[in-house]
């Protein structure tokens, strides 16, 4: 039976660490940090995702503002607001929330925001620093998997990974990072076949599919470290791209769904942005 790898702990641990630097910086009269948020349409698990980010900044003392757009909002628009928290010197971090609009060219929009803002560690700048291991801003979900992995003290030199999905968001980030820690990584996809007969020898076993359940304990090899970033709601239960109840019999450690990744994802947003703000006020 699997441990399960508490990522509400280890992000409760994280973003405390940042409330009290945060604490630190202002009792040394210094500004708050500051986080500019664009949303655009009413996606609701946009809104969601965005509520939950002002709530954890608040709660670590940062002042933060969403610019919300309308779905139909032209592009220009957009990027005219990007400009200026580019150009405002009182804003450490940019996010802008994905999806964009199908209207949007993702590498347009992106391609605006300074990178040293970039605080998602999304735009073209930013991944390739990440594809050299010289990133400044790691993005937040596969940062936040390296520290669950870390916080279990689970070596990642050497062994088998293999991650399942390849977006720029989770999948190739994720796979890139455990190259830089030199574990040996595989990834699958919507269009391999098979793809247990890859995932069924890895030591470490990252899910970022966007399908529920999709992984059971057929892909998953014994005493495996399984890493559930998906989230779904099905039948009005939240569930992963992991079959939990039968993975959990077969891995040594899993993250549950939800209090896995997505907290950590979270925590991994204020420490970019923490230190966003730390090269702009020192
Ligand atoms: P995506 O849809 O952009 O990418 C999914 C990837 O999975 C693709 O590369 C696709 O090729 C692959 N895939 C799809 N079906 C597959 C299959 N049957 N077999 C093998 N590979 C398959 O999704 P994403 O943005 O990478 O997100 C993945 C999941 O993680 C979603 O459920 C999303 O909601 C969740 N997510 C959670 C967090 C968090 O903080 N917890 C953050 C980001 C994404």
């Amino acid at each position: 039976m699997a441990k399960m790898i508490d990522g509400k702990l280890v992000s409760k641990k994280i973003t405390e660490w940042v409330a009290r630097e945060v604490k630190d910086m202002t009792d040394a009269g210094h500004r708050k940090p500051f986080l500019g948020v664009i949303l655009i349409g009413d996606n609701p698990a946009s809104k969601i995702y965005v509520g939950r980010k002002e709530t954890a900044c608040r709660e670590v003392g940062f002042d933060t503002t969403t610019i919300r757009f309308d779905e139909d909002v032209p592009e220009d628009e957009v990027i005219q607001q990007i400009r200026e928290f580019n150009n405002n010197p009182n804003v450490d971090g940019i996010l802008v929330q994905l999806p964009l609009p199908e209207h949007m060219d993702f590498l347009r929009v992106f391609n605006e925001l300074s990178p040293h803002k970039d605080i998602d560690g999304l735009t073209p700048h930013s991944q390739g620093l990440l594809a050299l291991n010289r990133a400044h801003h790691i993005p937040c979900t596969p940062k936040g998997i390296i520290k669950l992995i870390k916080a279990i003290d689970f070596e990642m030199k050497g062994v088998h990974a293999a991650v399942v999905g390849r977006s720029a968001l989770v999948g190739s980030p994720i796979a890139k990072l455990l190259t830089h820690h030199h574990a040996t990584v595989t990834t699958v996809h919507s269009r391999t076949k098979n793809p247990w007969e890859f995932t069924s020898t890895a030591d470490l076993l990252v899910v970022a599919a966007g399908v529920p359940k999709l992984v059971d304990e057929k892909w998953v090899k014994k005493d495996a470290v399984v890493i559930d970033v998906g989230i779904h709601r099905v039948d009005d239960k939240i569930c992963g791209d992991v079959d939990f109840d039968r993975v959990k019999e077969k891995a040594s450690w899993i993250t549950p769904v939800p209090g896995g990744v997505g907290p950590m994802t979270i925590a991994a947003l204020l420490t970019n942005c923490f230190n966003a703000y730390k090269t702009h006020v020192s």
